[in-house]
């Protein structure tokens, strides 16, 4: 049984329809698709597979040019985007990093712009990596560990011996890029959700509008209440917020498990604008995603119809511009300044703009930052188990849920079997 407090279920990963577009949640790109925890999920699970088509590239835009990501410090030495004294700095940053990391001595567990203070990197330079922290942790360069920057988001907190070697010619986003492969599903991602609930068993009840406000362990058996409703299961599996379970539970839970809850930090209010455009804009006219990072307020775009073109009206095209919400900014002034960037990087667009959505989120329930601890999927209550991106730091996104739902199997078949 399937209990959710909103009228659809999917949660962050859905797509509806707006004036003829088909919008997302937010901006998607999925991660680890050649071998990872939803890959895996699904080879196992799935009856009905989501069709997923190549990412394509990650660019930074710079004015009027569109520049590939650089991946390696090569690339970095060469991306003319910076100073030359900028990409010196910033190299030699990032090799010191991955040289300097030793158990002993956790540099990479500093948050960036604390290990980055003795590199006088330039204000615009800074704002490049701010920008870069903020979309691989959800969280600014003030929270997000160093060791978050260089595995790209990737898979893990320690560096391996061979990870760190690797890394030390290349930066950023690169690991997970170089070690995954990354795409974006026809349809809009409502067709992950769509596949799963395609694949539930027959005897499966999903009941929407379920406000779950109470989880009772009495026995055996736990009794989950909601506004209108109880139910009763031996097992539980809590998929909402963990800083909220301290209130739903009426069970008391170890201190130890409240610290570790208490150490996450929500990522940060994303506002994601997306415009329905009357015509294909030539900027626009690639597969991937591009970074702004300069004046105004930073983004990452992706041209989803350019995947699907389904996705919009015939001849016309879908673009999603997610992009941190500052502490104290309103979303109405916000919006207002991301239509300005917008408008800066593609001239004239508001002559071909149809359509207008705007969704305030938030990406994930807690964000990479420097002392999160993480608490895995097993509570301290036996039968309750926790997933979600709240529950493991690896990967991004729905990646970082499939992980938590990958480990809470394993943690499931432990306890049956014991
Ligand atoms: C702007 C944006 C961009 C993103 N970009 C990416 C990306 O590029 N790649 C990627 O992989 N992921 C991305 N994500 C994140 C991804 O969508 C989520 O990680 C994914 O949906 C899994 O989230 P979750 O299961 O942790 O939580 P959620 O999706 O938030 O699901 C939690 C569900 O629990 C329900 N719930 C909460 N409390 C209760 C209660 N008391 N009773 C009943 N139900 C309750 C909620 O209504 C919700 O449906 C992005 C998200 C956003 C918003």
């Amino acid at each position: 049984m399937v209990l959710e407090k909103a009228s659809v279920i999917g949660g962050n990963c859905r797509s509806y329809n707006v004036s003829g577009f088909r919008v997302d949640t937010g901006p998607h790109a999925i991660t680890w698709l050649k071998k990872g925890p939803l890959v895996d999920l699904m080879d196992e699970y799935f009856d009905v597979l989501p069709k997923f088509e190549e990412h394509g590239n990650y660019f930074v835009r710079d004015s009027e040019r569109l520049i590939k990501f650089p991946y390696t410090l090569q690339a970095l030495a060469r991306f003319n985007v910076f100073s030359k004294t900028d990409r010196l700095l910033m190299a030699r940053a990032f090799v010191d990093a991955t040289k300097n990391h030793t158990l002993d001595e956790p540099m990479l567990d500093k948050s960036v712009s604390d290990f980055l203070k003795n590199y006088p990197i330039s204000k615009r330079g800074l704002m490049f990596i701010d920008t870069l922290s903020y979309f691989l942790s959800g969280s600014s360069m003030d929270d997000t560990p160093m060791w978050r920057i260089l595995s790209g988001g990737g898979a893990t907190h320690e560096l391996s011996k061979g990870l760190r070697k690797k890394l030390s010619g290349v930066m950023g986003v690169v690991a997970n890029r170089h070690e995954s492969h990354q795409g974006y599903p026809k349809g809009g991602i409502q067709s992950i959700t769509n596949s799963i609930i395609a694949s539930m068993p027959e005897t499966t009840v999903i009941k929407t509008e379920q406000d779950v406000k109470k989880i009772k362990k009495d026995g055996k058996l736990f009794t989950i209440t909601t506004d209108s409703e109880s139910y009763e299961s031996e097992i539980v599996v809590f998929a909402a917020e963990l800083r909220c379970l301290e209130n739903i539970l009426e069970n008391p839970l170890e201190k130890k498990y409240i610290e570790k809850i208490n150490t996450l930090k929500k990522s940060s209010r994303t506002m994601t604008l997306w415009l329905g455009l009357k015509r294909k804009r030539p900027e626009f006219d690639y597969k991937g995603s591009e970074v702004w990072f300069d004046e105004e307020t930073p983004y990452w775009a992706m041209p989803t119809s350019n995947y699907d073109k389904n996705l919009a009206p015939k001849g016309m095209q879908l673009i999603g511009f997610g992009s941190r919400i500052l502490a104290g900014e309103s979303p109405a002034k916000h919006k207002e300044k991301l239509l300005r960037t917008i408008k800066k990087v593609a001239w004239r667009i508001e002559k071909d703009i149809v359509m207008e959505h705007v969704q305030v989120t938030y990406p994930d329930k807690a964000s990479i930052t420097v002392g999160a601890k993480f608490p895995g999927p097993k509570t301290p209550i036996d039968g309750l188990y926790a997933v979600g991106t709240d529950v493991d730091p690896r990967s991004m996104g729905i990646t970082r849920a499939a992980y938590s739902v990958v480990e809470m199997l394993k943690e499931m078949k432990k306890d049956n079997s014991s």
